[in-house]
């Protein structure tokens, strides 16, 4: 697990050099969002003994294979951790693959596991995590979440943005490193969700896959107008 420091609370950890997930230092001690593929327990759990606080929460951006892959491996080895996800994504942890009629009707792209941990909260848009304030970014999978730092403006954003391979929307492709485009379910809702994420005016930009970004208007922006021109 590799790791790295961005301002004064938040950890990446990477694994395979793609797949993030981060530890968000709290009063309380971490939040861990999300878990990786499966395999990454082992590592997370000794950069948060390395932090020198207990993980208290694990909070999932979106219920795909390489963010929740961990999940029943970390929530066996913790077993008091809260565990969070939009209540659009868990159904996906108990495998109802099912869209709402108001959805678009189109097919679900990349792994959606099932998993064994049940969620003790269900989150909607606007909920505080700790510090962090869940924001809709829905596209990527129907009920992916961000979320935001209230603290300093870090928007840890999932798979809603890539930066693997250059900065990108939900949906388009990166050649080095396609695989979040190749799972992205709705391209034009993922669009607007990119917008939406924007209009906070982040600090700095976290994500599933790639760098995290420092003062990121002006990258999200070219983003943005690419993903515009495509659709
Ligand atoms: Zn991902």
């Amino acid at each position: 697990m590799k790791v790295t420091r961005h301002g004064s609370n938040l950890v990446k950890l990477t694994r395979i050099w793609v797949m993030n997930c981060y530890l968000v230092r709290e009063d309380d001690g971490l939040t861990l969002v999300d878990t990786g593929m499966g395999g990454s327990a082992d590592g997370i759990l000794a950069a948060a003994r390395a932090e020198g606080a207990p993980i208290v929460r694990i909070l999932l951006t979106h219920a795909h294979s390489d963010h929740v892959g961990s999940l029943d491996a970390l929530h066996a080895q913790l077993p008091e951790a809260d565990v969070l996800i939009t209540a659009r994504d868990a159904r996906f942890l108990h495998g109802d693959k099912s869209l709402d009629p108001g959805e678009p009707q189109v097919k679900l792209r990349g792994g959606y596991p099932v998993c064994q941990t049940t969620p003790t909260r269900l989150l909607q848009p606007g909920d505080r995590v700790g510090s962090l304030e869940v924001i809709a970014s829905p596209g990527h999978t129907p009920g992916h979440a961000s979320f935001l730092d209230t603290r300093d403006g870090t928007l840890i954003a999932g798979d809603a943005f890539q930066t693997q391979g250059g900065i990108a929307v939900s949906g388009m492709v990166r050649w080095m490193f396609p695989l979040p485009a190749m799972a992205t379910w709705h391209k034009p809702t993922a669009l607007e969700s990119a917008r939406r994420l924007r209009q906070l005016d982040p600090s700095r930009l976290a994500v599933g896959h790639g760098a995290v970004i420092e003062a990121p208007g002006p990258a999200m922006d070219r983003a943005i107008a690419e993903a515009e021109r495509s659709l």
